[in-house]
């Protein structure tokens, strides 16, 4: 795939099996060692590729961030260098939400560094001008949806469900619930009573399950919030939130 070297800015394939490999120290946090790992290197520059160090220790690429402050709360818009093409693209510029401003993911994406910064600004602008309609995220619609009378754990196997990316297996959203339960400082429900409070949510249209094989392994379900499908898609999430 075609890289964009966050330091020089330059591409190079790193398929390319002329692309240099150099032993990196990474810190491992929980550890708390250091360990040597082998690391593709631009080819013009040395400098290595990101995304091989957690933390990314070596980051160095282009990363504009730009915090606006709106009467609903204060939001973020980042744009950067995603180093390795997709699509056809090198930038990025998302807008997220604080934690009270729950929005959609917006997603905008730049072949060239000039496009991405002179469309950041404008982003910045326009939402400064308060131009720009918030389009709350899925979970808050679903919020609206859900009935005040649903038993906690089902909040609760909500709530685990929007930390998840859609399609999330039982056992992933089992193990994000019982983490959340826990942090309030209750006992999770059994992954048999959880399963079946799954179908129930799927019953009352806040959830969707698929059923799939996993071989010898068994089956399991396919979990998402509803509607999911529509805003997952899409690499470029039109401007229309823009008005
Ligand atoms: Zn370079």
């Amino acid at each position: 795939m075609k890289h964009l070297c966050g330091n020089c800015e330059r591409i190079y394939d790193d398929e390319d099996p002329n692309v240099p490999i150099e032993p990196f120290e990474i810190w491992i946090e929980e550890e708390k060692r250091k360990i040597i790992v082998p690391v593709r290197v631009c080819p013009f520059c040395g400098s290595p590729e990101h995304s091989r160090a957690p933390g990314n220790q070596w980051e160095k690429r282009f990363h504009l961030v730009d915090i606006v402050k709106l009467k609903e709360g204060s939001v973020s818009v980042s744009t950067i260098n995603l180093m390795t093409e997709r699509d056809g693209y090198f930038f990025e510029t998302m807008i997220f939400g604080s934690e009270e401003l729950q929005l959609e993911n917006y997603i905008e994406r730049y072949r060239t560094k000039e496009e991405a910064i002179k469309r950041h600004k404008e982003i910045v602008q326009l939402l400064k001008s308060g131009r720009y309609k918030l389009k709350p995220s899925i979970y808050t619609l679903i919020l609206q949806k859900i009935p005040e009378e649903l038993p906690w754990h089902q909040k609760m196997i909500l709530k685990a469900l929007r930390y998840l990316p859609p399609k999330s297996l039982t056992g992933e959203v089992y193990r994000k619930y019982a983490e959340l339960v826990r942090k309030e400082g209750y006992t999770p429900l059994t992954i048999r009573r959880v399963s079946s409070l799954l179908k129930e949510l799927a019953n009352l249209g806040l959830i969707e399950c698929k059923l799939v094989s996993l071989g010898r392994c068994g089956r399991s379900k396919l979990i998402s919030l509803k509607f999911e499908e529509k805003t997952k898609k899409g690499e470029i999430v039109e401007p229309n939130s823009f008005i």
